[in-house]
């Protein structure tokens, strides 16, 4: 393990499915969320780990179900067990709905200092079709809440992409919901459809259609443009901020390939070269800890090919781009003169632009991210 990493809890309680979303969570049954704090506990005490922690985030699921005591426990216990940094960056994810004068003020007190709600849209229609519990006026509302008891630092998860929407819609109702929320960070997912989701039979069946690709690259242009005109220019393929400053630390960490641990059923912990997975079951998640085992699912120890495709993955879907003397300096590859030809064609499309030694992808690679990882590595 190096000598800095984050750490991410996944907290697994959802008060019901919404109907996009593939992440693993269910509602909790009587007593399972202080046996899930209790867990988390013993999960991180069997997991010691050497090393500055830069930061932490609660996400899942829904944290903030957990309620701001059961929260404050978990938090307590990480710093009692690893060395959290002063000033780690501390996020909880929150629901709308659990968003009140008290429970942002006892979050704030037990040292969180950044939030990511989860406003996904403020108009009523979507919302539903989305299978949230919240209506429209709750992110807002949430957000509101979260500023006056002293939070600066606040983000807001939005979708667009839903069957039907246009382009001009998509950039309307990104528009709206941001101005009406004034946050420092906005995540904008574009939806898709994966297996298993509740959308996913409703899409086999024809009842509803997804995007073709040309709608789904306009809709990604669209909301890029709105939030770019905002004040909030895009630093990761789905991520914009204000400025720099006011990025998802954690997030970034992700893509620029650092260490993490990942604590919860279902999460992901990487330690290069060695990713390792959780049992996505809360059932036999509980019974390991309580058994005194590990619920570790699997691991796989990463070649140095697969490390360093993966570099150029998450360093392409954002607009730092991919550091080339640090690949050199990590794979012993020199990826310019390596990859040369295709970089030169990507290049001449308008796809990435190469300079003081970063491979960058331009707005339009961007939307291309994945496509030209693969071309490029
Ligand atoms: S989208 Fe979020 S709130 Fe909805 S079920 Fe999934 S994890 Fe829970």
């Amino acid at each position: 393990m190096t000598d800095r990493f984050g750490i991410y809890v996944h907290v697994p309680f959802c008060r019901r499915k919404c109907r996009y979303c593939d992440f693993y969570s269910r509602p909790p049954k009587a007593g399972e969320l202080d046996r899930f704090v209790d867990a988390v506990a013993g999960e991180a005490s069997a997991r010691p780990c050497v090393g500055r922690v830069e930061t932490v985030y609660l996400g899942g699921g829904t944290p903030s179900l957990l309620g701001a005591r059961r929260l404050t426990k978990i938090l307590d216990e990480l710093r009692r067990l690893y060395q959290i940094a002063g000033d780690a960056e501390i996020t909880v994810e929150v629901n709308p709905q659990d968003v009140t004068p008290e429970f942002a003020a006892d979050c704030l007190d037990a040292g969180f200092n950044r939030t990511s709600v989860g406003v996904q849209s403020v108009f009523a229609e979507e919302l539903g079709f989305l299978g949230r519990l919240h209506r429209p006026a709750d992110g807002p509302r949430a957000v509101e809440v979260l500023r006056e008891a002293g939070f600066t630092e606040i983000g807001i998860d939005l979708i667009y992409g839903l069957p039907r929407q246009t382009p001009a819609m998509a950039e309307e109702r990104v528009r709206l919901a941001v101005e009406t929320c004034r946050p420092t960070h906005v995540s904008a997912y574009q939806l898709t459809y994966a297996a298993g989701m509740p959308l996913w039979g409703e899409l086999e069946s024809g009842r509803i259609r997804r995007h073709g690709e040309d709608d789904e690259f306009a809709l990604f242009r669209s909301v890029h443009r709105a939030l770019r005109n905002l004040g909030y220019p895009a630093y990761e393929v789905s991520n914009f901020s204000l400025d720099d400053a006011h990025r998802s630390r954690h997030n970034s960490s992700y893509w620029r390939h650092l260490p993490y641990v990942g604590l919860g059923p279902s999460a992901h912990s990487f330690q290069p070269p060695v990713r390792l997975w959780n049992i996505a079951d809360l059932d036999r998640y509980l019974a390991a800890l309580a058994a005194g085992e590990s619920p570790l699912d699997d691991s796989e120890a990463l070649t140095d090919d697969q490390l360093a495709a993966e570099m150029v993955m998450l360093a392409l879907r954002t607009t730092d781009g991919l550091d080339l003397a640090a690949f050199r300096e990590r794979f012993g590859r020199d990826l310019a003169s390596e990859r040369a030809e295709q970089i030169g064609r990507a290049e001449s499309e308008g796809l990435v632009v190469l300079a003081d030694g970063c491979l960058r992808p331009t707005p339009t690679g961007l939307a291309v991210a994945d496509r030209l990882a693969v071309e490029l590595c």
